[in-house]
Formats: structure tokens, C-alpha cells, sequence
């Protein structure tokens, strides 16, 4: 009898599970649940190329002829309603339920609002999705004036597009620093200044803000100001899909929790990208490279058991005006930062005080990023090094 997997979501991570099950030889059915009608793409460019090119094409994750080779039944645009993990079958909204040997979760997150008022709102947007950045884009086309809500990644980006498109930005954060949650003081006052020198109107440490106006634009209410404009973007975060898997009984704590082979708590079962819980860190990364790397790393698993498992350390990365900058590690309290500035760019050290580094934050710099790689590997106690001092080689440290 044909073995068939059934994967739920048809983003980046369902995507490289799918190639690496065929690209690992699986000869059986693969099944795609995909609420969206586009083939698999890549969702980073959405607040960079696909707001500032001319004529954005979709970011595909594989070429057409790449995707048709992998011999996919694609069930689209579906939505998977509901697993039923005794009888191994996932009931699909138009009322078909396919039976799985093995499943796979790839459902991702959707924005995040500050309330109801503002689903509804026709000036207020948020970038998840294509069509996101295709209606986006076309407004802030329109657009003299945006108002971003939320100074965390995708709020800063969507600043650094507006501002190339010569928009003026206004950018509202109720925490007292920017990206606050994921990087040190020190960053956050670097991001801050980056975007001030660009003529975004940062409001660190905002206060509750509500939302009126028409269809024409948005009137924000803050801190006892009323301000009019012409769109509004939300990003505040994603609330992960996770319903399928609770309802299904499957253990979640902040994502769903998984093994470093993806594996649920049920065997069967598997969970990639940003619903799956780093299996050593206890976190939902929510990033390209764990989408891409711990969704190959399962798809490995689901066919060889002795497959070894994903234990990178969280990466991210964010383009913002001319800046590349990459995010290796997750800061921890009691860190000691020590800020290293370069022609090129500053580079931030958050190091242990056992001089282990915990993050390490660099601008324009992918070189001492794969050299902090090395250093967290190995455990390497920095303390004594003069990394701050921009005359002292970094690559002595290799
Ligand atoms: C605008 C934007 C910019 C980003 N920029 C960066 C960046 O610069 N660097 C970086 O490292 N990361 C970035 N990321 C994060 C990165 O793109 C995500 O971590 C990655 O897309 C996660 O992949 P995924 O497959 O887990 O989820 P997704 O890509 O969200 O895919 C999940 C898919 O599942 C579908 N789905 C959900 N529920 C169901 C259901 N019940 N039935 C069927 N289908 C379902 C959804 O519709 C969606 O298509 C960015 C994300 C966004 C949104």
C-alpha cells in the first residue's frame, strides 16, 4: 500500500519538508493542506523587494519545474479543520478527510491586532500573506503619511521601505525600547538612532492607543494627540496557529512542543517552522533559517530515525535602509554588551559572565557572525579579549 504524508501549510517550512522528503528518496504520496493558493514562497522579501520593486513577482521558494518534479497532491486554497490522530485523518473544509501514515504541521502564525475595531478598519493593514504586500504596496503608492504600530522587526522594516518611498513615518512602540524582546539595550539604541537619522518619528514608550476614522485614512489617538494618516500597519507579532494541535491534544507550551527530530508527543506527528518549539532553546524562533533548517532536519527524521536532530543556535536576519544586519543567539539577563564600531558597521557582544557569548548582533558583517558561530559552538570564554577595540583582529580569534 502507497505511504502518504500529509503536510498542513504551504509556506517555507512545509515547502523544504517536501523537497527534502523527495530529494531523500520518499516514493509515496505527499499531501499538501494549503489554506493559500500560491505555490510556496518566501515571506522576508514581503517588507523589503515586494514594497520597493516596480513590478514584484511572487517570492517563490522553487522554480515552477523544481516544484512540479516533487510530484505534490496539492489540496488548495483548503483549510485543514481538524486532526484526528486515533484514526490518523485530517478533516479539510470542504469536507474530505485524508488519511495519513505520517503528518506534518507547517501552519505559521497570522498578524496579530490590537483589536476588533481594527480588522475592520480600510486604512489599517498588517504583512503576513502575499496579498498583504500586493494591497500594501498599492496604497503606500498613495500614501504621504503611514503610521506603523509596533517597533519589533517587521515594524522596522516596513519604516526603512516607507522611507525609501519617501513617506513619512510616524512609529508608535508602548515598550520603552525598540525590538526590546529580542535584542540588548544596546541594540535597541542603535535601531533607534538608525531610524531617527532616516526621519522616522519614533515614540518609544507610547501609551494605549485607539483608532478612528474613514475610509480615506486612519486617526490615531495617543497620548492625548490626535493624529491623521493615510494608512496604518500593524505589527505587533503573530499569534501562532496552534489550534490544530491543541485540539488534537498534542503537548504545546509556547509553540508546539517537539523533539529535536520535530517529532510531537504524538509519533506519528511533526511539527515545522514558526508553530515548532526550538527543541533545545524552548522558544518559537520564528525565523527563514528555522523554517528552512529544522523543516529539512524533520523531513530527514520522518524517514530515518537515527537522522540526527536540529540544535542550530536561533539566527535571524533584517535588511533596513543599507543595512544587512544579522541576529545570532538570544540575549540573557545579566548579560555584560560590549560594542565593537567598525566603518562598516557597529557589532554588539552579549557575553555570559563566564565570557560565553549569548548573542552576538552585527551590522554589515556575515564574517564575524560565522566566527561567533564557532565561539558559541566551542563555549569560549571571551572575557579577557579586547573585542570592542576596532584595531584588534577579530579573525586572531579563529
Ligand atoms: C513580512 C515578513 C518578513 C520577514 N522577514 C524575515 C527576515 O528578514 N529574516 C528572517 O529570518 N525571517 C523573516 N521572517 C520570518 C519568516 O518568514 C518565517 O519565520 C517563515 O515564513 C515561517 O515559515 P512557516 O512555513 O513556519 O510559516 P508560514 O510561512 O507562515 O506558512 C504557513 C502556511 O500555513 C498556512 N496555514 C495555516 N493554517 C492552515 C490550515 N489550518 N490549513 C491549511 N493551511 C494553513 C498559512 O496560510 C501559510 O501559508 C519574515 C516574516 C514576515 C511575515
Amino acid at each position: 500500500m502507497t505511504v502518504r504524508i500529509v503536510i498542513i501549510g504551504g509556506g517555507q517550512a512545509g515547502g523544504w519538508a517536501a523537497k527534502t522528503l523527495r530529494d531523500d528518496g520518499f516514493d509515496g504520496e505527499i499531501c499538501v493542506v494549503a489554506q493559500e493558493e500560491w505555490d510556496f514562497y518566501e515571506r522576508p522579501p514581503l517588507s523589503k523587494a515586494s514594497l520597493l520593486e516596480a513590478s514584484p513577482t511572487l517570492p517563490r521558494l522553487f522554480s515552477e519545474e523544481a516544484q512540479q518534479a516533487l510530484n505534490l497532491r496539492w489540496y488548495r486554497p483548503l483549510r485543514a479543520q481538524n486532526i484526528d490522530p486515533q484514526a490518523k485523518t485530517v478533516a479539510l473544509s470542504n469536507g474530505e478527510s485524508l488519511s495519513y501514515d505520517q503528518l506534518l504541521i507547517a501552519t505559521g502564525g497570522r498578524a496579530r491586532l490590537p483589536g476588533d475595531a481594527w480588522a475592520t478598519h480600510p486604512q489599517v493593514y498588517t504583512l503576513r500573506h502575499w496579498q498583504d504586500a500586493q494591497r500594501l504596496k498599492k496604497r503606500l503608492a498613495q500614501s504621504q503619511t503611514l503610521a506603523i504600530i509596533g517597533g519589533g522587526w517587521i515594524g522596522l522594516e516596513i519604516a526603512a521601505s516607507a522611507r525609501k518611498s519617501g513617506i513619512a513615518v510616524t512609529l508608535f512602540e508602548q515598550q520603552p525600547a525598540l525590538c526590546m524582546r529580542s535584542v540588548s539595550a544596546e541594540v535597541s539604541a542603535e535601531l533607534l538612532a538608525l531610524h531617527q537619522q532616516q526621519g522616522v518619528d519614533v515614540r518609544t514608550g507610547c501609551g494605549a492607543i485607539e483608532l478612528d476614522g474613514g475610509d480615506e485614512n486612519a486617526v490615531i489617538h495617543c497620548d492625548g494627540q490626535r493624529e491623521i494618516f493615510d494608512a496604518v500597519v500593524v505589527g505587533i507579532g503573530v499569534d501562532l496557529n496552534l489550534e490544530l494541535a491543541r485540539d488534537a491534544g498534542l503537548k504545546t507550551d509556547r509553540g508546539i512542543v517537539v523533539d529535536a527530530q520535530g517529532r510531537t508527543s504524538d509519533p506519528a506527528i511533526f511539527a515545522v517552522g514558526d508553530v515548532a518549539q526550538h527543541a533545545c532553546y524552548g522558544l518559537c524562533v520564528q525565523s527563514w533559517a528555522f523554517a528552512q533548517n529544522q523543516a529539512v532536519a524533520t523531513a530527514k527524521a520522518m524517514l530515518d530515525t537515527n537522522a540526527p536532530g536540529y540544535d542550530d543556535v536561533p539566527w535571524l536576519w533584517s535588511d533596513q535602509y543599507q543595512h544587512n544586519i544579522q541576529i545570532l543567539g538570544i540575549p540573557q539577563p545579566n548579560s555584560r554588551t560590549v560594542v565593537r564600531r567598525e566603518e562598516k558597521g557597529p557589532i554588539f557582544f552579549s557575553l555570559n559572565a563566564d565570557g560565553t557569548l549569548n548573542q552576538l548582533v552585527a551590522f554589515n558583517d556575515p564574517r564575524t557572525v560565522k566566527l561567533a558561530k564557532r565561539w558559541m559552538a566551542s563555549g569560549r570564554d571571551l572575557n579577557a579579549e579586547p573585542l570592542g577595540d576596532p584595531a584588534f583582529s577579530l579573525m586572531s580569534l579563529r
